[in-house]
Formats: structure tokens, C-alpha cells, sequence
């Protein structure tokens, strides 16, 4: 007989820690998010007051150490805060993601003690983090991107532009991928008052509004030796790691979207009444809710078996895999469980008034960034047919990506 004692916990068995920091994290996201949303929507823009209070809350350094003056949690905690976020505002949610599931996580991983320091410490303390690898010609194909950091004296002088990079408005620090000739892809540390670095104007888009989109243009750009993340020509190391959990963040978010919707769904489904009955009694309304909410859960347990993976250390493709599935899911059943809100609550639905609308336009880009699901197809292929080379897409530099599982897709 088995003793109940050695079968492994579920992935979604929280800690009691850790169910103390989800309570903690909605009632932020109740008292200080729901309310500005739609107007943070309306305005493209997050309250000036937010980022000091999401501060307040340890919600900009969650999983940085407590000497660098972080909330001192880990990679858990950061997913949980980013679901619950989400539920109130998945706008909010990708501006706390990517300051910690990207930013944050590449400094743990790769920084040097001088950079965890200097850096940790910095956005612990009310700086902001943008993550830059994308550009015009380097969109799913990633690793082709062409700003360089051309070698001079003892640092280096970056050029290039990067396209569709969040938070950039309000950013104090960008990691920014970038090509050494000869040596290959690396990862910098760039101040934002960096002489030659600038920021262009906020894209106008269809969701996720209230963050910043941008373009950052960097034009000789001189750093030195000690703003290099990792090693000159890992790059991609950096950038693969961070992205597995960069994914996890954002399939975080459309769990939390997902939730969102469904609450909503649910709530309006018990209180409208059309011929005699609240309309939550016709098959044609419970039923959906039903097959949405089952989707909804297989999502937040890939989800969280993928985050599990992760603390554990779990790598040599294992985590991008699981990554991959999980920002699939969820972002499947967050445009599905949007979509659903929207017709479930009616005309009200599809009114701005009645706060759906805006998760349909928030959901759709969980399809494209941090990879297009077809990315994602690509790393779970990469497993399943692992020694049959893919065909559709060469490796962008001959040497990058030699069958395609370790591309990033950002
Ligand atoms: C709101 C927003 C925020 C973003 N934030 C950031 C950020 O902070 N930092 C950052 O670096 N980037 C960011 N991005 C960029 C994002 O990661 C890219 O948009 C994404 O990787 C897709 O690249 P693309 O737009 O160039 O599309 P493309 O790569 O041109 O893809 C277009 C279509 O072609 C398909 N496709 C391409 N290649 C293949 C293939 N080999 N096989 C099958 N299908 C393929 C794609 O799946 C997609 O459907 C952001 C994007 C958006 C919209």
C-alpha cells in the first residue's frame, strides 16, 4: 500500500504562502485595477499613480530577493499574481509580466552579482523593465534580427531598431538582444538615458491598451563590458531561457482573462431573466459556460505544471515544451471565453459599459506575441518528430537553430 503521504501533490495544490499572496494580490487587483480599467482603456494609458502602488504592493519585484529589497517570492508567485492581475485588467497583467517574468527573470538567471546589485535592486526600487528583441524583419524569426553591437575600445556601440517592444514608454531599463559580428547574438543592459537611445510613439492597437507598445530606436548607442547579460554570444541562451518563462507569464494572463470572462459570463447567466427564467437555466447558455470552464482548468493546470517545472529547474527542452502547451491553452480558451461573455451578456456584451468587450480585444493577442501559436506548434513538433528536420522554415543565421527547438518565436 501506497502511503498517502509519499504521492506527489497535485500541480494546483498552492502553498498556504502562497494562497496568502493570491488573496493579497485580488484585493489589489479589486480595490486599485478593476475600477480605472475601462478608463485606463479609454486613455491608452496606466494611471500615473498604479505603477507606485503595484510598487507598494511588491508586485514589481516579486520574486527578487529580499537584500536586493524584492518581495523575496518565487516563479509561483509571480504567475499567480499575473493571473489574478488579469482578472481585473490583462493590460495591468503584461506590465507586471513583463517586469518580472521576463526582465527580472533574465537578471536572476544570468545577471552577474555586480548586475543583480545595481539592476535587482533598481526596479525592486520603482524602475521599470522593457525586454527588446523583436524587429521589423525579426518577428517569429527572431534569431534574424540585425542590430548590432559592433566592438570598440573596451565596450561596445549598438545599432538598430526594435519594433513592439511593452512598457517602453515608462521603461528605466531595456535587455536588449543584439547581433556582435563574428561572435553572434547577445543580451544587453541599456539604460534608458543612454546617449543615441530613444523611444518612438505608443502604437495605437486593438487590446491591451493601457500598456505602452513602442518602438526603440538605438543609434550608437555606446556600452561597456559590464553591461553585457550573460556571455558575449549566448544571447540566445538568454533569450530561449527567458522566453519559456516570459510564455508561462503570458499564458498566466490569459488564464486570468479567461477567469474574467467566465465570471462575468456566469454572474449575467444567473440575474438576466428572458421568457420567465434567468436565462443560466437554458441548455443553449449552461452548456457553453460548462465546456469553457473545463478548458479554462486544463489550461491553469498546464499552466501550473509548467511553472512547477520550472522552480524545478527542469530544462533541456522539457520546459519549453510545457511552456509552449501552456500559452497555447490558454491563449485558445481566453479568446473563446471572452467571445462567449460577449454573447452571453447580449447587447450589453457588446457595449463598452458592459466590460467584455474590452477581454475580446485584450484576448486576441495572446495569439501572437511571446510567439504566434504556430511557434508554439513548432517547439511541441520539434519534440514529437525530434531527427525529422523541419522544412517550412530555414534557421534564420546557418548555425542558430539547427531543427527548429530551441527558435524563440518571441
Ligand atoms: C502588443 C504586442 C506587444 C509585444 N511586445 C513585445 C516585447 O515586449 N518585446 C519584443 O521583443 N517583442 C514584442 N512583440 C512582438 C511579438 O513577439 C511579435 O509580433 C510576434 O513574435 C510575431 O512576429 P510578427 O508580428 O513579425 O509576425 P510574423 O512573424 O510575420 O508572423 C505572421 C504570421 O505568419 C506565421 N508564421 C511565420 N513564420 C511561420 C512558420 N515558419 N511556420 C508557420 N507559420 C509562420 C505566424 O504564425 C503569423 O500567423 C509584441 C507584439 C505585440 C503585438
Amino acid at each position: 500500500m501506497t502511503d498517502r503521504q509519499d504521492i506527489p501533490r497535485p500541480a494546483t495544490w498552492l502553498t498556504e504562502a502562497e494562497r496568502a499572496w493570491r488573496a493579497r494580490v485580488a484585493a489589489v487587483a479589486e480595490k486599485s485595477v478593476a475600477p480605472r480599467a475601462a478608463a485606463m482603456d479609454r486613455a491608452a494609458a496606466l494611471a500615473p499613480d498604479l505603477v507606485g502602488e503595484l510598487r507598494a504592493a511588491g508586485l514589481m519585484a516579486i520574486h527578487v530577493p529580499e537584500r536586493y529589497g524584492g518581495r523575496g517570492g518565487g516563479l509561483f508567485d509571480v504567475i499567480v499574481a499575473i493571473e489574478e492581475l488579469a482578472q481585473a485588467d490583462p493590460a495591468v497583467a503584461v506590465f507586471v509580466d513583463v517586469q518580472n517574468a521576463l526582465v527580472t527573470q533574465a537578471l536572476l538567471s544570468h545577471g552577474s552579482g555586480d548586475q543583480k546589485r545595481t539592476h535587482l535592486t533598481a526596479l525592486a526600487g520603482g524602475g521599470v523593465g522593457a525586454f527588446a528583441l523583436s524587429e521589423e524583419l525579426a518577428g517569429s524569426d527572431a534569431l534574424a534580427l540585425a542590430t548590432t553591437a559592433r566592438p570598440e575600445g573596451d565596450g561596445f556601440v549598438l545599432d538598430g531598431t526594435k519594433r513592439w517592444i511593452t512598457n517602453a514608454a515608462e521603461a528605466d531599463l531595456f535587455l536588449v538582444l543584439a547581433r556582435v559580428p563574428e561572435r553572434g547574438l547577445t543580451a544587453f543592459l541599456v539604460d534608458r538615458r543612454a546617449d543615441g537611445l530613444t523611444v518612438g510613439d505608443r502604437t495605437a492597437k486593438m487590446g491591451i491598451r493601457a500598456t505602452s507598445t513602442c518602438e526603440v530606436r538605438l543609434d550608437g548607442v555606446h556600452l561597456s563590458r559590464r553591461d553585457v547579460l550573460g556571455a558575449v554570444g549566448r544571447g540566445d541562451v538568454v533569450a530561449v531561457q527567458t522566453l519559456d518563462v516570459g510564455k508561462l507569464g503570458i499564458a498566466a494572463q490569459l488564464v486570468g482573462l479567461a477567469q474574467g470572462a467566465l465570471t462575468a459570463a456566469v454572474a449575467h447567466a444567473r440575474d438576466r431573466v428572458q421568457f420567465g427564467q434567468p436565462i443560466g437555466a437554458y441548455q443553449g447558455v449552461r452548456f457553453p459556460l460548462a465546456r469553457v470552464s473545463a478548458e479554462l482548468e486544463a489550461a491553469r493546470t498546464q499552466l501550473y505544471s509548467a511553472t512547477r517545472l520550472a522552480e524545478h529547474g527542469a530544462g533541456g527542452g522539457e520546459l519549453t515544451r510545457a511552456a509552449a502547451v501552456a500559452k497555447y491553452l490558454a491563449s485558445e480558451v481566453a479568446e473563446r471565453a471572452a467571445s462567449l461573455a460577449v454573447e452571453t451578456l447580449g447587447g450589453q456584451g457588446y457595449a463598452e459599459a458592459g466590460g467584455v468587450e474590452k477581454l475580446y480585444r485584450d484576448a486576441k493577442v495572446g495569439k501572437i506575441y511571446e510567439g504566434t501559436s504556430n511557434m508554439q506548434f513548432r517547439a511541441i513538433a520539434a519534440h514529437l518528430l525530434r531527427g525529422v528536420p523541419e522544412h517550412t522554415a530555414r534557421a534564420s543565421h546557418p548555425g542558430d537553430d539547427p531543427d527548429g527547438a530551441a527558435h524563440p518565436g518571441v
